[in-house]
């Protein structure tokens, strides 16, 4: 899950379509790779209470089957504030783009799906990530300045494509926090596809102020609020990668 932009529902489409894929079944990872750690505290787990995490991992200290950490029918390897140093650390190796995916490639086997949840920014993190993943997922808000920056980030795909990892495709786009109210936001979305020629998935995600309660929680929106309408779009979401997974 990558945008640079802050605040566009990428941890929340991490966690979400995370828990979706594993009431399908799917053995799931998810991967805390910002150094605010929202993911692994909505996830129940508290940064300050865990001996190792993935900045350990980044850092040559530690093996990722090591460091993970169990929340329900999610595993996760757990951030910390100190994966801000990393951006330091790897800065200064050679191959740094790389760590992730070197840290990453023992457990491949173990786990159907992997999601990782970026960064608010094009560092060295989110190219990280983007050189472990084979996909890409874009969250962004169906808004013009929510999306004025998705174009930079294709080009950075792109960019990653080339350098890094040539297999790198963008699975789509997940329109979040939609408020279908308005005609400005209904427009928006309708020229989405066109403008960035990647496919949405499934449908937009509602703005729902039960999302904003579950993170405090340890839980996501489908175990929090199982039947809202927020939960049906992200299982929906959760469907359609693992119909064309399989
Ligand atoms: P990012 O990881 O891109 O910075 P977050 O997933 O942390 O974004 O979401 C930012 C805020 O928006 C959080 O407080 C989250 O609870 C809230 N949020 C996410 N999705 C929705 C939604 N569909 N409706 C309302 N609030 C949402
Ligand atoms: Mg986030």
């Amino acid at each position: 899950m990558a945008n640079q932009k802050g605040g566009v529902a990428k941890t929340t489409t991490t966690h979400s379509l995370g828990a979706g894929l594993a009431e399908l079944g799917e053995r799931v990872l998810l991967v805390d790779l910002d150094p605010q750690a929202c993911l692994t505290y909505s996830l129940g787990v508290d940064p300050d209470t865990i001996d190792a995490s993935l900045h350990d991992v980044l850092a040559g200290r530690a093996e990722a089957a090591d460091v993970v950490v169990k929340s329900g029918d999610l595993t996760a390897l757990p951030s910390t504030i100190d994966l801000a140093g990393a951006e330091v650390h790897l800065m200064t190796r050679t191959g740094r783009e790389h760590a992730l995916a070197r840290a990453l490639k023992p457990l491949l086997g173990e786990y159907d799906t992997i999601l990782i949840d970026c960064p608010p920014s094009l560092g060295v993190l989110t190219i990280n990530g983007l050189t472990a993943a084979g996909e890409v997922i874009v969250p962004l808000q169906c808004e013009t300045l929510g999306h004025r920056g998705v174009g930079q980030l294709l080009e950075t795909i792109g960019d990653g494509r080339s350098f890094t990892n040539p297999d790198l495709t963008v699975r789509g786009l997940v329109v979040t926090m939609f408020d279908g109210r308005t005609r400005h936001s209904r427009e928006l979305l309708a020229d989405l596809d066109e403008r960035y020629s990647v496919p949405v998935l499934g449908d937009p995600i509602p703005k729902s102020v039960r999302f904003a309660e579950a993170p405090g929680r340890g839980r996501s929106i489908l175990t929090h609020a199982p039947r809202s309408a927020g939960a049906e779009a992200y299982r929906a979401i959760a469907r359609i990668l693992h119909q064309e997974n399989r």
